[in-house]
């Protein structure tokens, strides 16, 4: 079956490329000029983009089927404009063992949303005690090592572990917070958790934690990658390893890119997150921190958990924020339509670095390439309605925002995962 997509403004990580006709043929872009087609598409006054990837998702498969599945979880994705999600390990059992990836992406083939990728813990069950099977995880399929949902606290693990990894061509990614400097903080330590009187965390535990990560990696050498980057001395640090030559990436939540520690101001659970929403002059640091690319990637970490999870005490409440619905119409409309931030840039940091991130081939809109594309209408603003997400996880931060962006249809492989054209 052809496709053909007419009159579609063409943007990617070049930037804005001009109005094409763009014909879809058995999962690859056939032409730009139009074509014989079964389905046409009048995509007039909208961008077609290549579709996102995300490189932190937690599906909560396996055991936490009550938080997401694979079903509401990858059609969320690709409500969101996303051709490929990477799950996180910190599921019930851990994922750790090749059966487990193997029986995941088995699953996630009968399902029609995104595509899945799985990431493997790095230690054994996460416990940081011993290093997991990295070659035979990554033989079933594992495209990322993470111990994600736990902190590193074995520095000599980690340097092995990034060794080992390096050799399978694997980057390790870790949640990089200093456990006992965090200790039971529960909010971002400042002038916000002082007048709640609530456990801060200070920006401290995660800045620590980066620059021992930072070491470890120029003695262990290995790709390292630091998950949900949330502080201006993060990004400062990460700049400061680039620029000596290290081996080094980093992501930004779309949360940590549109929130400060001041909406916890309600005392409302939804905004609890780990690591914890920051304060503006951190925000403003990593907004330039993933335009100048000291931030390669933005990645969602959507977290998702029970609406009767989420509204428990403020401090029994699990973290989490779920997003993969909102993320592109979220800093479309904040960052790229409210600041001026270069839009080639943010599709580059939700499409293609991620992809070069794990060796994958970026999308170009070019004739050839694979059709992982999203089309999202800039103009037509719609509020962020929780209630009719896909995500089991039915609540937002950002319920009620008036945002513009939203994908109105994504192709996986050339095939329609989601649409809401019309
Ligand atoms: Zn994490």
């Amino acid at each position: 079956m052809r496709l053909l997509i007419k009159n579609a403004q063409l943007v990617d990580d070049r930037g804005e490329l001009g109005r094409a006709d763009v014909l879809v043929e058995a999962g690859r872009i056939a032409s730009l000029e139009g074509g014989e087609a079964e389905h046409v598409i009048d995509a007039s006054g909208h961008f077609l983009l290549p579709a996102f990837f995300d490189l932190h998702t937690h599906l909560r498969v396996p055991g936490q089927e009550v938080k997401e599945d694979l079903s509401s979880g990858l059609r969320a994705a690709a409500a969101g404009g996303f051709a490929e999600v990477v799950a996180m390990p910190n599921t019930d059992p851990v994922i750790d063992r090749p059966e487990v990836i193997r029986a995941l992406l088995g699953q996630a083939r009968r399902v029609d949303g995104a595509r899945l990728s799985v990431a493997a813990a790095l230690s054994a069950g996460q416990e940081g005690r011993r290093l997991a099977e990295l070659s035979r995880l990554k033989d079933a399929g594992a495209v990322l090592f993470t111990d994600d949902g736990h902190t590193n606290e074995d520095a000599r693990l980690l340097a092995v572990g990034l060794r080992y990894a390096a050799a399978l061509g694997v980057p390790v990614a870790v949640h990089a917070e200093d456990a006992t400097l965090r200790a039971d903080g529960v909010v971002h330590e400042g002038e916000v958790s002082e007048r709640l009187g609530l456990p801060g965390n200070p920006a401290e535990a995660e800045s620590a934690r980066i620059a021992r990560d930072l070491e470890i990696q120029r003695y262990g050498k290995g790709h390292l990658h630091i998950q949900h980057l949330s502080t201006y001395t993060g990004a400062k640090l990460v700049r400061q390893a680039k620029a000596k030559g290290q081996r080094v990436t980093a992501e930004v939540t779309p949360h940590h890119l549109t929130l400060t520690d001041e909406a916890l101001f309600g005392l409302d659970p939804i905004f609890k997150v780990a690591p914890p929403l920051r304060e503006r002059a951190d925000v403003e640091a990593l907004i330039a921190a993933l335009e100048d690319g000291t931030v390669d990637v933005v990645a969602t970490d959507h977290a998702p958990h029970t609406l009767d999870e989420k509204e428990a005490d403020f401090l029994r409440a699990p973290f989490g924020i779920p997003n993969l619905e909102v993320a592109f119409p979220l800093l479309f409309t904040e960052l790229v339509k409210k600041r001026g931030f270069p839009l080639g840039r943010l599709v580059e940091a939700m499409a293609s670095a991620p992809r070069r991130l794990l060796g994958r081939e970026a999308v170009r809109l070019e004739v050839g390439a694979r059709a992982d594309l999203v089309l999202v209408d800039p103009k037509r603003a719609r509020p962020v309605t929780p209630e009719g997400f896909i995500s089991k996880a039915k609540y937002s931060p950002w319920a009620g925002w008036e945002l513009v962006g939203w994908p109105v249809l994504t192709l996986v492989d050339g095939r329609v995962a989601y649409e809401a054209l019309g």
